[in-house]
């Protein structure tokens, strides 16, 4: 039977533009390494050894630079790029700020899972011989039953982010259907590089949000399926088509290849 998995990040992808899933295996597809996306991947693992147990002073003090380059080299070398150690050089202070202000500003956490990667069949479609599988890596679960999500941002979230994101709803799917748990709530705890404080945005998901949101992503497995990726590089402000921010050289892994950019434009 076919696999068509799907990731939370599948469907941002998709939802800004689905042609750039379906050009990823085409030659010359660059996947995107942001200093962003850097910064909140180190800051991810230095808040997961805090919570396995390692104390600050050891994550900090020793071998710290290199655990940095590793990630930048790892990211690098994983997507078949050069590594770009500077981009590591000029976060290490900054890295070390985040982590510090993250011990004083989160509240207490009881972990229970701690970066578990899990999967949960969403449908299963006999006759065509194919299933939908979502795939997931939830920050933390709590023993209390809530699920925390870290995030770094350039500038504040602003309302309502939270409770529309379809993140939570769709990891609340995947611990309930491994650990048999009832979820209700989800925190977003976000990390503001310009400000620096982090703040928390609280999530409680209806039954009916996280139905839905299973739906989208059932649909996006049907139509990666029968690959079906449409191009949309345009968005409408008040009527007027403009370029997506998402569709540039910056910020799309298909921009050198894609034959449908200027569509429309
Ligand atoms: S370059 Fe633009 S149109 Fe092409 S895949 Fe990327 S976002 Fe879509």
């Amino acid at each position: 039977m076919e696999r068509i998995e799907i990731h939370q990040s599948t469907i941002g992808d998709l939802e800004m533009c689905p042609a750039r899933v379906g050009q990823k295996d085409v030659e010359g597809f660059t996947p995107v390494i942001s200093e962003q996306a850097l910064f909140g991947t180190v800051l991810h693992k230095m808040i997961a050894m805090n919570l396995n147990g390692a104390t600050a002073d050891s994550i900090v003090l020793s071998g710290f630079k290199e655990l940095v380059e590793k990630t930048v080299v790892d990211e690098f070398v994983s997507k078949g790029q050069e590594p770009d150690l500077e981009l590591a050089d000029g976060m290490v202070a900054e890295l070390i700020r985040g982590f510090n202000l993250w011990q004083k500003q989160a509240p207490p956490i009881e972990p229970y899972l701690i970066e578990e990667t899990m999967e949960a069949r969403l449908a299963v479609f006999e006759e065509e011989d194919y299933e939908i599988v979502l795939v997931g890596t939830p920050d933390v679960f709590t023993q209390d039953h809530v699920l925390w999500d870290w995030k770094t941002s350039g500038r504040p979230w602003k309302d309502g982010k939270a409770e529309a994101s379809i993140q939570i709803p769709l990891y609340i799917y995947l611990v309930e259907q491994n650990y048999d748990v009832d979820i209700r709530q989800g925190n977003f705890f976000i990390y503001n590089r310009g400000s620096e404080e982090w703040t928390l945005h609280e999530t409680y998901p209806s039954e009916e949000f996280v139905d839905s949101s299973l739906a989208r992503a059932i649909e996006y497995g049907r139509l990666m399926h029968a690959g079906i990726y449409p191009a949309t590089p345009l968005v409408y402000k008040w009527g007027k088509p403009e370029r997506g921010w998402y569709c540039s050289e910056q910020w799309c892994p298909a921009w050198k290849i894609c034959p449908y950019k200027n569509l429309g434009i």
